[in-house]
């Protein structure tokens, strides 16, 4: 077995803000584990302004876990040890995962569930905007093939976003699924508030309406929409104490941020124990980080539409990222992610 560090550094077309910084690229690690005739590959991508770590320590961790493993160190315990940098984690465990996959010579969704399905529907996402350009974005979307649509709220003035969600709705009529996300901007009134205004465009589920498991939970018993968690759930515990508050409805899960794709799928089976739905999502990953939730989305059991058509937000990659063709990506049968690095 040898690892391998390329680090990479990918231009986003345009700038993304998250709550807490503003990115113009992504950076990270693509980690490659290869046992002479097969080569499994994952990547290691801490968001800024979203992951515990940054990049520089990211990398240094990488480093000994895998100069541990190296000197003859048991690979789970390594993985064990990187529970406070799920990121790094996430890196190691899905080369190994793609790397057994294709020693299998099954799809890294069949290793991961023998029942995974063949498609995965996937949502457009809306940024923030005037309500026309909302409406806009949204008649685009369906031109595009997209019969999910997922809107980004509560960084404009919350009598402005209830226009926009109007006006997105009359836009696309009755048939397309709407869903919000607020990236925890919202406090509860206010919430509670553009909640209640927005229930008339039936809404599908709003994501982190409020920040924090807590405060999710305390608006959750009268929110007329269901509500998400996403921000909230960093790890398996996480998913785990606020399904136990019983109002939650969605968890959306990242395989990048809470791990890798083995502890995506603890938390998705997780999630339907408790009768609620998983989205899989990614953290604009390259396309090796894409690939991986999307074969999580198919072992997911999961048919709604999940967060993966981010590739278009990249303007280079490192792989070929999935196509997507009315608003869906097929899988394929071939061993592991299915595709390689350039
Ligand atoms: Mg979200």
């Amino acid at each position: 077995m040898k690892f391998s560090i390329t680090p990479y550094d990918l231009r986003l077309v345009a700038p993304f803000t998250t709550a807490r910084a503003t990115v113009d690229r992504r950076s990270g690690l693509l980690v490659t584990l290869a046992d002479g005739e097969h080569a499994g590959f994952g990547e290691v991508a801490p968001m800024p302004g979203w992951s515990p770590i940054d990049i520089d320590r990211a990398g240094a961790m990488l480093l000994a876990a895998i100069a541990g493993i190296e000197a003859g160190g048991d690979f789970d315990d390594a993985l064990d040890d990187l529970e406070h940098a799920p990121e790094v984690r996430a890196g190691l465990a899905g080369a190994a995962a793609d790397l057994a996959a294709r020693r299998r010579g099954l799809s890294l969704a069949r290793s991961l569930d023998p029942d995974s399905s063949s498609t995965v529907a996937v949502n457009a996402v809306v940024g923030s905007g005037s309500p026309a350009h909302t409406a806009a974005a949204g008649l685009d979307a369906i031109q595009r093939g997209f019969s999910v649509i997922k809107v980004k709220v509560g960084v404009v003035e919350p009598e402005v976003d209830i226009e926009r969600v109007a006006a997105l709705r009359r836009a696309v009529g009755t048939d397309i699924e709407l869903r919000l996300d607020a990236n925890g901007a919202w406090d509860p009134l206010t919430a509670q508030r553009v909640l209640g205004s927005v229930a008339v465009d039936e809404i599908a589920f709003c994501e982190e309406p409020v920040p924090g498991i807590d405060a999710i939970a305390a608006l959750g018993a009268a929110s007329p929409i269901p509500l998400a968690i996403d921000e909230s759930a960093r790890t398996v515990d996480d998913v785990a104490r606020a399904l136990g508050t019983g109002v939650i409805d969605v968890v959306v899960i990242k395989p990048q941020s809470i791990g890798g794709p083995d502890l995506a799928m603890r938390a998705v089976r997780l999630t339907r124990e408790f009768g609620a739905t998983p989205i899989i999502t990614t953290m604009i990953d390259s396309a090796i980080g894409v690939r991986h939730a999307v074969h999580v989305a198919a072992a997911s059991g999961v048919d709604l539409a999940h967060g993966l058509a981010t590739s278009s937000s990249l303007a280079d990659d490192l792989a070929t990222p999935p196509m997507i063709v009315d608003g869906t990506i097929s899988v394929g049968s071939s061993p592991g992610l299915g595709v390689t690095p350039h």
